[in-house]
């Protein structure tokens, strides 16, 4: 908990001020009770109204005095834990940006979205609670304790003893109660997960008619949830009317034995009420510590989730080399795993020139978009070298690697047409309206209610799927690159429109070496080198009319589309 704890110390000195207001405040609170007691046992039975209302008017000022201190060290802790909370998040952020496709697969973006939000809020609330009540409320059980022995051992034995036992009851009621706490939110994350894949899926749920099953399926999930919910509340059910039950039970026996002790004549009847107010002092302030511990624990477990990646070492690293090459873009003998099981890319060379074109085609799961991964070091290759520029790609820093890629299933922001083009990089208008020609974009955003300005909805819902892929294609031409990636960018696109891209991109785009993965043999023709995948590995390449003279499976294919077999 090291790394998350280090964040308070830039706040070390407003916390010392926070926790020594804190003090002060629980001193005053402290007193009160002896002034009570005073007040019973001195001026009631002199008959001093004078000293009564000394007594009264001191009391109600330390009252006042403590709230005081109270309120003003509670707003630096929210300060504090505010602020803490908020560079951790950031730092936390930063560092998920940084993480490479590795480890991002590794940890898995739920979890990462559950440490950015849930455990943030659980390191929050513990800085809080620690920094309210972690002084206050041990220094008032301790205080009152040895005050209380002092007055009178006999009724401070009685008010330790239950303290005790509310805190153990405290303890082991929510200790039971949080691994609930814990199922219920994970049923209730399965719930949300499942509107979401629903909501977002819903064309397909509607057109292939499984409503029913989608309906039982959250049924299922809402109902797990339910059940865990009710166990957790049944298991916490008993936390507060045991507490209540322990406080009635202490002030009872105070009163009993307090009692008792006045007819003995072995103490005066003030320090009964003197004790009341200390039993329910260190009473409430024990469950205090009991929730202070949970929060701890709770914050500890978060906390270290959010350490480990923080402290996640750096991925992919720049490796010097100097290793040099005539190609372009290329691969010398390359291959990859996701999982180090099985090999998803094995063996691939090619090599291409500045300015030409790479088709890349295969069926599903072939290693198409891995090996697309792989030139823009997404990943990196097991073995073999990948080379851009020239260069072995593990020694190209990332700022120098100018690529735009189109991918298929690509998130739309929920913002303007402009926003979603300059994605962040605020590109001239000009240029954003350049990148949209070429991507035969310009024609439907013109026709937009607001042109550029208007607005998309979440993941681009109110455009086509044609619309969409031609406004990712303006995204990935904005930026100028020297490569450009479409991975199966045109399956949503008509033939014709798909062909005019292509021109566009030739025509405006001088000197990008382009990268065409598709399954349409249309789209690749005019490449200057078409790798033939299947099953991670290259069976053939080479350009349109050599494959078609010498690999079968692609004249097969190219038949197969221009409607020959049919
Ligand atoms: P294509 O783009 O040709 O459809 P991919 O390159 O996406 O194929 O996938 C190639 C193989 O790698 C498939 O077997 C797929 O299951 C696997 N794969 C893809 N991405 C991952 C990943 N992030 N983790 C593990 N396996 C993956
Ligand atoms: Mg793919």
């Amino acid at each position: 908990m090291g790394t998350v704890l280090g964040y308070l110390r830039p706040h070390g000195v407003r916390v010392a001020c926070g926790v020594t207001v804190k003090f002060t405040a629980a001193l005053l609170e402290l007193v009160l009770p002896l002034l009570l007691e005073h007040i019973v046992d001195v001026s009631v039975p002199a008959r001093d109204l004078t000293a009564i209302w000394f007594c009264g008017g001191i009391m109600a000022a330390l009252a006042f005095g403590a709230a005081f201190c109270n309120i003003t060290a509670n707003r630096m802790a929210a300060w504090v834990s505010m602020e803490v909370t908020r560079k951790l998040r950031g730092d936390l952020y930063n560092r998920t940006q940084r993480l490479s496709c590795t480890q991002m697969d590794r940890f898995s973006t739920s979890s990462l979205v559950s440490r950015l939000t849930n455990d943030t809020y659980n390191v929050h609330q513990m800085f809080d609670k620690v920094q309210r009540g972690g002084i206050r409320a041990p220094m008032l059980v301790l205080g009152g304790l040895v005050l209380t022995f002092l007055l009178e051992p006999a009724l401070a034995a009685v008010q330790l003893a239950v303290s005790l036992l509310t805190f153990l009851t405290i303890w082991q009621v929510t200790r039971r109660g949080i691994p609930h706490y814990a199922a219920a939110q994970e049923a209730g994350d399965t719930v949300v997960r499942i509107i979401r894949e629903n909501a977002s899926g819903v064309r397909v749920v509607k057109a292939l008619a499984c409503q029913g099953r989608e309906r039982q399926r959250f049924g299922e999930a809402s109902e797990a949830a339910r059940r865990a919910e009710e166990t957790a509340g049944c298991v916490m059910a008993a936390a507060n009317p045991l507490t209540d039950l322990l406080l009635n039970t202490g002030l009872v026996l105070v009163v009993l034995v307090g009692a008792l002790r006045v007819n003995a004549g072995q103490m005066p009847p003030g320090q009964i009420v003197a004790f009341l107010s200390y039993f329910t002092l260190i009473q409430t302030a024990t469950l205090g510590i009991a929730k202070v511990f949970i929060r701890i624990s709770k914050g500890a477990a978060s906390a270290r989730r959010i350490e480990e990646i923080l402290l996640e070492p750096a991925d992919q690293p720049l490796r010097p080399s100097e290793a040099a090459s005539e190609a372009e873009l290329g691969m010398d003998g390359v291959s990859f795993s996701y999982l180090g099981v099985e090999r998803d890319l094995a063996d691939v060379t090619f090599s291409l020139g500045r300015g030409e074109t790479l088709g890349v085609l295969g069926p599903t799961g072939s290693g198409k978009s891995t090996l697309a991964a792989l030139l823009m070091r997404l990943y990196d290759a097991g073995e073999g070298v990948v080379w851009l520029g020239g260069r072995d790609v593990n020694a190209v820093p990332r700022e120098e690697r100018r690529f735009g890629v189109v991918f298929q299933n690509e998130a739309l922001l929920n913002d303007s047409v402009y926003e979603n083009i300059s994605f962040l990089r605020n590109i001239p208008r000009e240029d954003v309206i350049a990148a949209a020609k070429t991507a035969q974009a310009w024609d439907f955003i013109q026709a937009l209610p607001e042109g550029l300005d208007s607005r998309l909805d979440i993941r681009g819902a109110n455009l086509s799927g044609g619309q969409r892929q031609r406004l990712l294609a303006a995204r990935a031409l904005a930026g100028r690159p020297a490569v450009l990636v479409m991975d199966n960018a045109d399956s949503a696109l008509d033939y014709a429109t798909a062909a005019a891209l292509r021109a566009a991109i030739r025509r405006d785009c001088p000197g990008v070496t382009l990268v065409v993965i598709s399954e349409r043999v249309a789209s690749l023709r005019r490449a200057d080198r078409i790798l033939v995948l299947e099953d991670g590995r290259v069976t053939a390449q080479g350009t349109h009319e050599e494959l078609l003279e010498h690999c079968a499976r692609y004249r097969h294919i190219a038949e197969l589309q221009r409607g020959v077999l049919l």
